[in-house]
């Protein structure tokens, strides 16, 4: 397949939607690069509470911005974060920032920091950037725009079952009440808020494995893909 019939994908959803393992698999199987944009608010999060900054001191966690970096993995995809030049992508992964990143992806000033970075990347084409406002606000014009959605209840089952926690335990219960605050900070926030884009496509995935997910998506790329190349194709 040629590269010039690349795609920039974007994909949205709510936290522990699959977004990132979804997109990261799709990519490596359509020769696509990936991005997680979640690492940089992660890692703003982070930095933050190493350095036991406010989360209203909002210069300081503009300057951060400028600290942290994507970096591929062994096969390409820009799911790891670099600070300072070390590898923290286990470290922006903890409770301690997932109970506070929402609060700090809030922050218009960090988001607009954050932002020409994240465009820079889809300027050559052929990415899936995984995100919550990919399609509505980073990349408004890209080819496609897939949105994941799963209940609550089957996203906090997902996580719990990927951490071997026992599903009846307090700590269940906490992911379960940690997804639906950070669903409602994501969803209602003034700037960039979680929605799917008006042209985005809709998978649910509620009943899927995530093999199941992994090859909707890709045949949504390659469907857009198809209905591009035969747009520009030359009349015979
Ligand atoms: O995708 P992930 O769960 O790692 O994202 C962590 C948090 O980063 C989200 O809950 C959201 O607050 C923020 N985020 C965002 N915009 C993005 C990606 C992530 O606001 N494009």
């Amino acid at each position: 397949m040629g590269r010039d019939r690349k795609l920039v994908v974007a994909l949205d959803g709510p936290a522990s939607s699959g977004k990132s393992s979804v997109g990261a698999a799709a990519a490596l199987q359509l020769g696509y690069r990936f991005c997680d944009t979640g690492l940089l608010y992660r890692s703003v999060t982070w930095l933050s509470l190493q350095r036991r900054m406010s989360p209203g001191d909002v210069p300081a966690l503009v300057a951060l911005a400028e600290e942290v970096h994507l970096a591929p993995d062994h096969q390409g995809r820009l799911d790891r974060v670099v600070v300072d030049g070390k590898d923290v992508t286990e470290e922006v992964h903890t409770a301690a920032v997932d109970q506070g990143v929402s609060e700090i992806a809030a922050v218009g000033e960090v988001r607009a920091a954050l932002l020409p970075r994240q465009r820079a990347l889809a300027r050559d084409r052929g990415i899936i950037m995984a995100g919550r406002d990919i399609g509505t606000v980073v990349l408004p014009d890209a080819d496609l725009k897939i949105f994941l959605e799963a209940s609550v209840e089957e996203r906090a089952r997902r996580r719990i079952e990927e951490r071997g926690i026992a599903p009846d335990s307090r700590e269940a219960g906490e992911i379960l009440s940690q997804l639906r605050r950070r669903d409602e900070l994501d969803r209602t926030r003034a700037v960039a808020p979680l929605r799917p884009a008006t042209d985005a496509h809709i998978l649910q995935t509620d009943s899927n494995r995530f093999e199941q997910t992994v090859g909707m998506v890709v045949k949504e790329i390659a469907a857009a893909e198809e209905a591009r190349s035969s747009q520009t194709k030359a009349p015979a």
